[in-house]
């Protein structure tokens, strides 16, 4: 979501006559994205600002001399959000620290930085959605493809998680501004549209016909644009999928056959203590019904290790959960504890404790994940190619199951769909030769 934020971001200031530039060194205005999910993401934003405020410290002196203007700097996402205070303590040299629901302001922010030569700090949660004060989109997120906010913010509070005191409260943008933002990406040649929202299954949108629409009525109608050729969501919470969606699997073809499911754990007492809404069990069950709906689908996960009171029980039956949902991708962490959220108020799990899990846990996770690429070989896929390889000559995009497939074509464009047939696996991406005919 921060990479459609910062493409917002650029749309906004276009109309004020910036445009983005490839280094920060050749920037008016820098605006650093930022993350509060983790306290490690946290730090690399402090680090980030050390780096910069050098950088600026040498534009001043260019400026002494004539050569450069000092460029503003803003600190932008959850974590202006959440520790806007900190960050204007300990960066001083900021100009704007604005909040993710406000950067639809940054025009009168950098107004009020020039009037007044003082910093700016926004961190509302305006009643009027930024969405309204949002001017059209002006560019897909990458050749082919393009992310869409369809929901933000989240009201289930699980109790490790930061998001809902940064996003703010759950909101569905309407489906018509929805339809319109897809139409107009299309023209700028989307092919693959991503729904997003923290909670994206949770999407209730007051639809043009005045009815409130699910996730699955939304994707429906995305369906019926003729430009749309692939649609996913994410991420997804297991206790807001409901049957509607599950059916969209069997029954839109556009929908690609990958889920994100984030599952956290799999013992039942973390799941609780998490607040999640369902057992290991409950997520099983799910998973069934998903893949008897769709057959081949590749299911993708974020796990947590080192919860609060986790045992070496509880561990052990994450292991069971991963071997049993056998997934194609998962992103695992350790345990971080975050401000203001409930389980950082409680014993905290040794540090070698929550390494160790972590390893056993990635060598599980690695070993499916090659296990679902290894049954690619000698497959023909479609792949959306999005971007150019490391050797010349080489693109690289999707297959409908998330993978990154690298192909040789120096004449295909990117933004392209066309078939692949695999022909080698390696351990994170897979290789193939491009087959006559781009593919629907
Ligand atoms: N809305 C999604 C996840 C949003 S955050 C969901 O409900 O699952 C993305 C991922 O970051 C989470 O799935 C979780 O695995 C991880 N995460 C969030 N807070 C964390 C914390 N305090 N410590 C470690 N991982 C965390
Ligand atoms: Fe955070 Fe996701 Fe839980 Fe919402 S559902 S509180 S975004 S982990």
């Amino acid at each position: 979501m921060n990479v459609y934020d910062s493409n917002r971001m650029a749309d906004v200031l276009a109309a004020q006559g910036f445009q983005v530039v490839a280094a920060a060194e050749a920037a008016d205005l820098i605006i650093l994205n930022t993350c509060h999910i983790r306290e490690k993401a946290v730090e690399k934003v402090f680090s980030e600002l050390g780096r910069l405020r050098r950088l600026r410290s040498r534009s001043s002196d260019g400026e002494a001399s004539g050569e450069a203007r000092r460029p503003l700097l803003a600190i932008a996402g959850c974590v202006a959000q959440a520790e806007g205070a900190e960050i204007a303590r300990r960066a001083p040299f900021a100009d704007i620290i604005v909040g993710p629901q406000a950067y639809h302001r940054l025009p009168e922010l950098i107004a009020s930085v020039e009037r007044d030569g003082t910093p700016a700090l926004d961190t509302d949660f305006p009643a009027e959605p930024k969405f309204d004060s949002l001017p059209e989109v002006q560019a897909t997120t990458s050749p082919g493809s393009a992310f869409v906010t369809v929901q933000e913010g989240c009201d289930r509070f699980c109790t490790f998680c930061v998001v809902p005191y940064t996003r703010g409260a759950e909101y569905s943008r309407p489906a018509s501004d929805v339809l319109t933002e897809v139409h107009r990406l299309v023209e700028l040649g989307a092919r693959e549209i991503t729904l997003l929202g923290q909670n994206v299954n949770a999407y209730h949108g007051v639809g043009p016909d005045g009815e409130v629409w699910s996730l699955a009525r939304l994707i429906a109608a995305l369906a019926d644009i003729p430009g749309v050729a692939r649609i996913r969501f994410t991420t997804s919470h297991p206790a807001d999928m409901d049957e509607g969606l599950i059916a969209a699997f069997r029954e839109q073809p556009k929908l690609m056959p990958f889920l994100h499911l984030p599952v956290q754990s799999g013992a039942d007492a973390v799941l609780a203590a998490m607040n999640r809404n369902h057992t290991a069990d409950d997520y099983r069950r799910l998973v069934d019904r998903l893949r008897q709906a769709r057959p081949d689908l590749a299911l993708g996960t974020d796990l947590i290790v080192g919860f609060p009171g986790e045992t070496d029980r509880d561990f052990a039956a994450t292991l069971t959960l991963v071997e049993d949902c056998r997934f194609a991708q998962a992103y695992s962490f350790k345990f971080s504890a975050r401000p203001g959220t409930p389980a950082a108020r409680e014993p905290q799990v040794p540090e070698e404790v929550k390494e160790e899990r972590l390893a056993a846990l990635q060598t599980a996770l690695d070993r499916h994940r090659q296990a679902f690429n290894a049954a690619m070989l000698g497959r023909r896929v479609a792949v959306l190619f999005d971007r150019h390889g490391r050797r010349h000559g080489q693109i690289v995009g999707r297959s409908p199951y998330m993978q990154a497939v690298v192909a040789s074509s120096p004449a295909l464009r990117l933004g392209s769909l066309a078939t692949v047939e695999i022909t080698a696996v390696g351990p994170n991406s897979l290789a193939g030769t491009l087959i006559e005919g781009v593919s629907a």
